[in-house]
Protein backbone atom coordinates (compact mmCIF):
# COMPACT_ATOMS: atom_id res chain seq x y z
CA UNK A 1 0.00 0.00 0.00
CA UNK A 2 2.79 2.46 1.30
CA UNK A 3 4.75 1.27 -2.28
CA UNK A 4 1.85 2.00 -4.61
CA UNK A 5 1.04 5.37 -2.79
CA UNK A 6 5.21 6.50 -3.39
CA UNK A 7 4.74 5.10 -6.66
CA UNK A 8 1.91 6.56 -7.47
CA UNK A 9 2.78 10.14 -5.69
CA UNK A 10 6.71 10.08 -8.33
CA UNK A 11 4.16 9.24 -11.31
CA UNK A 12 2.35 12.43 -10.28
CA UNK A 13 5.50 14.24 -9.91
CA UNK A 14 7.12 13.21 -13.36
CA UNK A 15 4.03 14.03 -15.08
CA UNK A 16 3.96 17.33 -13.40
CA UNK A 17 7.23 18.04 -14.40
CA UNK A 18 7.29 16.84 -17.96
CA UNK A 19 3.85 19.67 -18.43
CA UNK A 20 5.48 22.01 -20.08
CA UNK A 21 3.52 25.16 -19.47
CA UNK A 22 3.63 29.37 -19.57
CA UNK A 23 1.53 31.51 -17.17
CA UNK A 24 0.41 34.22 -18.60
CA UNK A 25 -1.76 37.26 -16.88
CA UNK A 26 -3.41 39.04 -20.00
CA UNK A 27 -5.33 42.04 -20.34
CA UNK A 28 -5.97 41.87 -23.90
CA UNK A 29 -9.61 41.13 -24.40
CA UNK A 30 -9.55 39.90 -28.06
CA UNK A 31 -10.67 36.62 -29.75
CA UNK A 32 -7.81 36.50 -32.22
CA UNK A 33 -5.41 36.03 -28.79
CA UNK A 34 -7.04 32.35 -28.13
CA UNK A 35 -6.31 30.99 -31.72
CA UNK A 36 -2.74 33.02 -31.33
CA UNK A 37 -2.16 30.69 -27.82
CA UNK A 38 -3.56 27.48 -29.40
CA UNK A 39 -1.20 28.09 -32.53
CA UNK A 40 1.82 28.56 -30.03
CA UNK A 41 1.19 25.35 -28.08
CA UNK A 42 0.91 22.96 -31.01
CA UNK A 43 3.71 24.62 -32.31
CA UNK A 44 5.55 23.84 -29.02
CA UNK A 45 3.69 21.71 -26.79
CA UNK A 46 3.66 24.26 -23.85
CA UNK A 47 0.53 24.81 -22.52
CA UNK A 48 -0.53 28.43 -22.17
CA UNK A 49 -2.67 29.15 -19.29
CA UNK A 50 -3.92 32.56 -19.43
CA UNK A 51 -5.44 34.92 -16.20
CA UNK A 52 -7.65 37.59 -17.74
CA UNK A 53 -8.46 41.46 -15.71
CA UNK A 54 -7.44 45.01 -15.85
CA UNK A 55 -4.20 45.89 -15.84
CA UNK A 56 -4.29 46.96 -12.44
CA UNK A 57 -5.79 44.25 -11.13
CA UNK A 58 -3.04 41.97 -12.86
CA UNK A 59 -0.28 44.20 -11.54
CA UNK A 60 -1.60 44.19 -8.02
CA UNK A 61 -2.25 40.45 -8.34
CA UNK A 62 1.54 39.53 -9.25
CA UNK A 63 2.86 41.92 -6.77
CA UNK A 64 0.46 39.80 -3.87
CA UNK A 65 1.65 36.43 -5.05
CA UNK A 66 5.41 37.97 -4.59
CA UNK A 67 8.13 35.36 -4.77
CA UNK A 68 5.54 32.41 -5.73
CA UNK A 69 3.26 34.27 -8.15
CA UNK A 70 3.04 31.86 -11.09
CA UNK A 71 3.33 34.54 -13.77
CA UNK A 72 5.56 34.44 -16.38
CA UNK A 73 4.20 36.83 -18.63
CA UNK A 74 2.31 40.13 -18.19
CA UNK A 75 0.33 41.61 -21.34
CA UNK A 76 -1.10 44.74 -21.31
CA UNK A 77 -3.29 46.98 -24.15
CA UNK A 78 -1.35 49.87 -23.45
CA UNK A 79 2.15 51.51 -23.07
CA UNK A 80 1.83 53.22 -19.62
CA UNK A 81 0.68 50.07 -18.27
CA UNK A 82 4.24 48.50 -18.80
CA UNK A 83 5.58 51.50 -18.31
CA UNK A 84 4.02 51.31 -14.70
CA UNK A 85 5.09 47.45 -14.53
CA UNK A 86 8.76 48.30 -15.09
CA UNK A 87 8.87 50.74 -12.13
CA UNK A 88 7.00 48.40 -10.04
CA UNK A 89 10.04 45.60 -10.74
CA UNK A 90 7.57 43.36 -12.13
CA UNK A 91 9.59 42.34 -15.09
CA UNK A 92 12.88 40.93 -15.94
CA UNK A 93 15.45 42.00 -18.72
CA UNK A 94 15.52 39.38 -21.64
CA UNK A 95 18.02 38.36 -23.95
CA UNK A 96 16.85 36.82 -27.28
CA UNK A 97 17.78 38.04 -30.63
CA UNK A 98 14.95 37.65 -32.31
CA UNK A 99 12.48 40.18 -30.02
CA UNK A 100 15.27 42.74 -30.39
CA UNK A 101 15.87 41.80 -34.76
CA UNK A 102 12.07 41.53 -34.57
CA UNK A 103 11.02 44.70 -32.45
CA UNK A 104 11.78 48.42 -33.65
CA UNK A 105 13.67 50.16 -30.94
CA UNK A 106 11.68 52.62 -30.18
CA UNK A 107 8.71 49.71 -29.46
CA UNK A 108 10.72 48.07 -27.06
CA UNK A 109 12.21 48.79 -23.31
CA UNK A 110 15.35 50.14 -23.63
CA UNK A 111 16.64 47.47 -20.87
CA UNK A 112 13.83 44.85 -22.98
CA UNK A 113 12.20 44.63 -20.03
CA UNK A 114 9.16 44.84 -22.13
CA UNK A 115 8.31 44.21 -25.43
CA UNK A 116 5.71 45.84 -28.09
CA UNK A 117 3.43 43.45 -29.86
CA UNK A 118 0.95 45.39 -32.29
CA UNK A 119 0.50 48.86 -32.63
CA UNK A 120 -2.86 51.24 -32.58
CA UNK A 121 -3.84 54.13 -33.41
CA UNK A 122 -6.32 56.86 -31.47
CA UNK A 123 -8.45 58.50 -34.21
CA UNK A 124 -11.67 60.57 -35.04
CA UNK A 125 -14.36 58.89 -36.58
CA UNK A 126 -17.21 60.50 -38.30
CA UNK A 127 -20.30 59.99 -39.97
CA UNK A 128 -20.34 59.59 -44.04
CA UNK A 129 -21.99 62.52 -45.20
CA UNK A 130 -21.99 64.72 -42.05
CA UNK A 131 -19.40 66.90 -43.53
CA UNK A 132 -16.99 66.25 -40.15
CA UNK A 133 -13.81 65.71 -42.61
CA UNK A 134 -13.60 69.43 -43.54
CA UNK A 135 -13.87 70.45 -40.27
CA UNK A 136 -11.55 67.61 -38.79
CA UNK A 137 -7.60 68.65 -38.69
CA UNK A 138 -5.45 68.41 -35.11
CA UNK A 139 -6.10 66.86 -31.93
CA UNK A 140 -5.31 69.87 -30.60
CA UNK A 141 -8.33 71.33 -32.52
CA UNK A 142 -10.66 68.64 -31.28
CA UNK A 143 -10.95 70.87 -27.92
CA UNK A 144 -12.22 73.87 -30.14
CA UNK A 145 -15.25 75.46 -29.68
CA UNK A 146 -17.02 74.83 -33.00
CA UNK A 147 -17.32 70.73 -32.08
CA UNK A 148 -19.65 71.90 -29.42
CA UNK A 149 -21.42 69.18 -28.26
CA UNK A 150 -20.52 67.34 -31.01
CA UNK A 151 -17.62 64.71 -29.17
CA UNK A 152 -17.95 61.39 -27.79
CA UNK A 153 -15.55 59.55 -25.89
CA UNK A 154 -15.12 57.06 -23.13
CA UNK A 155 -13.99 58.20 -19.14
CA UNK A 156 -11.54 59.19 -18.26
CA UNK A 157 -10.32 56.12 -16.31
CA UNK A 158 -9.53 54.30 -19.95
CA UNK A 159 -6.19 53.75 -20.22
CA UNK A 160 -6.16 54.66 -23.94
CA UNK A 161 -7.75 58.25 -23.03
CA UNK A 162 -4.82 58.81 -20.30
CA UNK A 163 -1.83 57.96 -22.56
CA UNK A 164 -3.87 60.24 -25.82
CA UNK A 165 -3.48 62.97 -22.93
CA UNK A 166 0.28 62.33 -21.77
CA UNK A 167 1.12 62.54 -25.35
CA UNK A 168 -0.48 66.08 -25.54
CA UNK A 169 1.29 66.80 -21.98
CA UNK A 170 4.55 66.00 -24.02
CA UNK A 171 3.50 68.06 -26.77
CA UNK A 172 2.22 71.16 -25.17
CA UNK A 173 3.34 70.40 -21.55
CA UNK A 174 0.77 70.37 -18.62
CA UNK A 175 -0.86 73.96 -18.75
CA UNK A 176 -2.02 73.14 -22.31
CA UNK A 177 -3.61 69.75 -21.45
CA UNK A 178 -5.43 70.74 -18.93
CA UNK A 179 -7.12 73.88 -21.60
CA UNK A 180 -7.16 71.08 -23.49
CA UNK A 181 -9.08 68.18 -21.63
CA UNK A 182 -11.23 71.31 -20.28
CA UNK A 183 -12.19 71.90 -24.11
CA UNK A 184 -13.07 68.40 -25.41
CA UNK A 185 -14.98 68.50 -21.97
CA UNK A 186 -16.90 71.42 -23.24
CA UNK A 187 -17.25 69.55 -26.20
CA UNK A 188 -18.91 66.64 -25.63
CA UNK A 189 -21.89 65.47 -26.99
CA UNK A 190 -23.15 63.50 -23.80
CA UNK A 191 -21.09 62.58 -20.06
CA UNK A 192 -18.56 59.73 -21.23
CA UNK A 193 -20.12 56.13 -21.10
CA UNK A 194 -19.61 52.92 -22.48
CA UNK A 195 -16.46 51.67 -24.47
CA UNK A 196 -14.65 52.95 -28.11
CA UNK A 197 -17.79 50.45 -30.31
CA UNK A 198 -20.01 52.24 -28.06
CA UNK A 199 -18.73 56.22 -28.88
CA UNK A 200 -18.61 54.96 -32.69
CA UNK A 201 -22.03 53.53 -32.60
CA UNK A 202 -23.62 56.64 -30.97
CA UNK A 203 -22.29 58.72 -33.56
CA UNK A 204 -23.26 56.31 -36.39
CA UNK A 205 -26.97 56.61 -34.72
CA UNK A 206 -26.72 60.73 -34.81
CA UNK A 207 -25.79 61.05 -30.61
CA UNK A 208 -22.87 63.28 -31.24
CA UNK A 209 -20.73 63.80 -34.56
CA UNK A 210 -16.84 62.55 -33.63
CA UNK A 211 -15.89 59.42 -31.97
CA UNK A 212 -12.77 59.15 -30.62
CA UNK A 213 -11.80 55.34 -30.49
CA UNK A 214 -8.60 52.76 -31.62
CA UNK A 215 -8.45 51.80 -34.99
CA UNK A 216 -9.21 48.05 -34.49
CA UNK A 217 -12.50 48.44 -32.64
CA UNK A 218 -13.90 49.74 -36.08
CA UNK A 219 -12.32 47.03 -37.96
CA UNK A 220 -14.24 44.25 -35.56
CA UNK A 221 -17.22 45.94 -36.32
CA UNK A 222 -17.46 45.64 -39.89
CA UNK A 223 -19.26 42.03 -40.10
CA UNK A 224 -19.42 41.87 -36.73
CA UNK A 225 -22.33 39.20 -35.36
CA UNK A 226 -23.71 41.65 -33.53
CA UNK A 227 -26.07 43.45 -36.07
CA UNK A 228 -26.14 46.61 -34.28
CA UNK A 229 -22.22 46.87 -34.58
CA UNK A 230 -22.03 45.93 -37.99
CA UNK A 231 -24.82 48.14 -39.31
CA UNK A 232 -23.15 51.02 -37.32
CA UNK A 233 -19.79 50.89 -38.37
CA UNK A 234 -21.56 51.05 -42.45
CA UNK A 235 -22.55 54.53 -41.62
CA UNK A 236 -19.26 55.78 -40.11
CA UNK A 237 -15.51 56.89 -41.81
CA UNK A 238 -12.17 57.03 -40.17
CA UNK A 239 -9.62 60.23 -39.68
CA UNK A 240 -6.43 60.35 -38.61
CA UNK A 241 -5.95 63.60 -36.61
CA UNK A 242 -2.32 64.82 -36.25
CA UNK A 243 -0.55 66.30 -32.97
CA UNK A 244 0.31 70.03 -34.36
CA UNK A 245 4.08 69.24 -34.36
CA UNK A 246 3.58 65.60 -35.09
CA UNK A 247 1.40 62.46 -36.49
CA UNK A 248 -0.96 60.31 -35.45
CA UNK A 249 -1.33 59.59 -31.84
CA UNK A 250 0.18 55.36 -31.48
CA UNK A 251 0.22 53.05 -28.37
CA UNK A 252 1.45 49.37 -28.42
CA UNK A 253 -0.29 46.13 -26.79
CA UNK A 254 2.92 44.32 -25.27
CA UNK A 255 4.48 42.74 -23.02
CA UNK A 256 6.91 41.34 -20.60
CA UNK A 257 8.78 38.44 -18.46
CA UNK A 258 7.85 38.61 -14.55
CA UNK A 259 10.66 38.70 -12.23
CA UNK A 260 9.85 35.69 -10.71
CA UNK A 261 8.39 33.85 -13.52
CA UNK A 262 8.70 29.96 -12.62
CA UNK A 263 8.77 28.96 -16.47
CA UNK A 264 11.36 31.98 -17.84
CA UNK A 265 12.28 30.00 -20.92
CA UNK A 266 8.62 28.97 -21.95
CA UNK A 267 7.94 32.45 -21.24
CA UNK A 268 10.71 33.66 -23.83
CA UNK A 269 9.67 31.42 -26.48
CA UNK A 270 6.30 32.66 -25.84
CA UNK A 271 7.22 36.24 -26.64
CA UNK A 272 9.46 35.33 -29.36
CA UNK A 273 6.59 33.64 -30.97
CA UNK A 274 4.46 36.77 -30.36
CA UNK A 275 6.74 38.80 -32.80
CA UNK A 276 7.29 36.35 -35.25
CA UNK A 277 5.65 36.64 -39.01
CA UNK A 278 2.89 34.31 -38.11
CA UNK A 279 1.95 35.54 -35.09
CA UNK A 280 2.17 39.53 -36.25
CA UNK A 281 -0.13 38.56 -39.44
CA UNK A 282 -2.51 37.13 -37.17
CA UNK A 283 -2.49 40.37 -35.23
CA UNK A 284 -2.93 42.17 -38.24
CA UNK A 285 -5.97 39.79 -39.91
CA UNK A 286 -7.49 38.60 -37.23
CA UNK A 287 -7.28 42.11 -34.23
CA UNK A 288 -6.89 44.60 -37.41
CA UNK A 289 -3.85 45.98 -35.36
CA UNK A 290 -0.94 47.19 -36.79
CA UNK A 291 1.98 44.88 -36.96
CA UNK A 292 5.22 45.70 -35.47
CA UNK A 293 7.37 43.24 -37.37
CA UNK A 294 8.66 44.40 -40.49
CA UNK A 295 7.14 43.26 -43.89
CA UNK A 296 4.39 42.05 -42.26
CA UNK A 297 1.06 43.31 -44.26
CA UNK A 298 -1.56 45.60 -42.66
CA UNK A 299 -5.28 43.75 -43.06
CA UNK A 300 -7.37 44.87 -46.69
CA UNK A 301 -9.84 46.75 -44.36
CA UNK A 302 -7.17 48.54 -42.52
CA UNK A 303 -5.39 49.55 -45.66
CA UNK A 304 -8.38 50.69 -46.88
CA UNK A 305 -8.65 53.24 -44.15
CA UNK A 306 -5.16 55.40 -45.88
CA UNK A 307 -1.93 55.81 -44.49
CA UNK A 308 -0.66 57.91 -41.61
CA UNK A 309 2.46 59.46 -40.50
CA UNK A 310 3.07 58.53 -36.79
CA UNK A 311 3.91 60.59 -34.08
CA UNK A 312 7.44 60.31 -33.09
CA UNK A 313 7.20 61.11 -29.05
CA UNK A 314 8.63 58.32 -27.44
CA UNK A 315 6.69 55.35 -26.13
CA UNK A 316 8.04 55.01 -22.58
CA UNK A 317 6.30 59.15 -22.20
CA UNK A 318 2.71 58.16 -22.40
CA UNK A 319 4.45 56.33 -18.73
CA UNK A 320 6.18 59.35 -17.43
CA UNK A 321 3.12 61.22 -17.53
CA UNK A 322 0.43 58.87 -16.64
CA UNK A 323 0.09 60.26 -13.40
CA UNK A 324 -0.04 63.93 -14.46
CA UNK A 325 -2.66 63.03 -17.28
CA UNK A 326 -4.71 61.13 -14.17
CA UNK A 327 -4.65 64.25 -12.17
CA UNK A 328 -5.49 66.83 -15.11
CA UNK A 329 -8.83 64.76 -16.27
CA UNK A 330 -10.01 64.79 -12.22
CA UNK A 331 -9.09 68.89 -13.14
CA UNK A 332 -10.78 69.28 -16.20
CA UNK A 333 -14.08 67.56 -14.66
CA UNK A 334 -13.76 64.50 -17.44
CA UNK A 335 -15.80 62.00 -15.49
FE1 LIG B 1 -8.72 47.43 -26.72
Amino acid sequence: MLKRLILGTLALACAMYATSEVNVYSTRHYDTDKKLFKMFEEKTGIKVNVVKAKASALINRIENEGKKSPADILITADAARLYKAKSEGLFQSIKSDILIKNIPAELRDEDNQWFGLTKRSRVAVYKIGSGMEKELSTYEDLANPKFKGTIMVRSSNNEYNQSLLAAIIAHHGEEYALKWAKGIVANMAMEPKGNDRYQVKSVANGIGKIAIANTYYVGKMVDNKDKSQAEAVKKVKIFFPKFENGGTHINISGGGVVKTAPNKENAIKFLEYMASAEAQELFAQGNFEYPVLKGVKTSDLVSSWGSFEEDKISINTLGKNNAQAVKIFDLAGWK
